[in-house]
């Protein structure tokens, strides 16, 4: 498949409960193009509570910050966040909208695509070592604890001495302070009461 040919939105919109019940546009291109496994397809996501595919305490706690807000305030909100693939770093926009007071609506746009050598470790099926790195949920930086900073991907790992390993670090995922502070900007700069 040609990641390369995405071109148009990814939609889902979730209940008053945080299930999801509805998606649509590009997904399945989007869950293709990401090697996602088979339970991101709408008949396995259907139903589920969103918080199945949100990867990390901090993550979700940035989530709960703004979906709680966007309900609240009944305002829509912009964050920018990366998707990336192994061959290519993925720029996209999350806009989550109040549809109802309860219900909200994720649409996720593609702005831009650059191409690169393919990364082993986001492959989905990449051999894994027991090492564990630290991913931002949102712009996909890796924390590299030497030093304390968030470096791209490529960087981090040759930063990290694990670029010729045979087996890939795990995965788990945060969020990098340049994000929160970004998240915390944008909900902050809302009409209406400051958090
Ligand atoms: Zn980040």
């Amino acid at each position: 498949m040609d990641a390369g040919n995405l071109t148009g939105s990814c939609t889902y919109q979730i209940d008053a409960q945080d299930r999801i019940d509805y998606v649509g546009g590009d997904w399945v291109a989007f869950a293709r193009a990401n090697q996602a496994a088979a339970s991101c397809f709408p008949d396995q996501v259907i139903g589920r509570p969103l918080w199945d595919f949100i990867d990390g305490m901090e993550t979700r706690h940035l989530y709960h910050v703004v979906l709680k807000k966007v309900r609240s305030l009944q305002l829509a909100v912009k964050l920018p966040f990366r998707c990336d693939a192994p061959d290519r770093r993925r720029f996209l926009e999350l806009l989550i909208t109040p549809v109802s007071p309860d219900r909200l609506q994720f649409m996720s746009t593609l702005l831009r695509e650059e191409l690169r050598d393919p990364l082993a470790i986001l492959l989905v099926d990449a051999q894994r070592s027991e090492e564990l790195i630290k991913m931002c949920s949102m712009c996909k930086r890796i924390e590299t604890p030497l030093d304390t900073c968030w470096s791209e991907v490529e960087e981090a790992l040759a930063a990290l001495a694990v670029f010729n390993a045979d087996r890939v670090p795990q995965i788990t995922h945060g969020i990098c302070p340049d994000c929160l502070l970004q998240a915390r900007k944008t909900l902050f700069d809302l009409p209406g009461k400051k958090p």
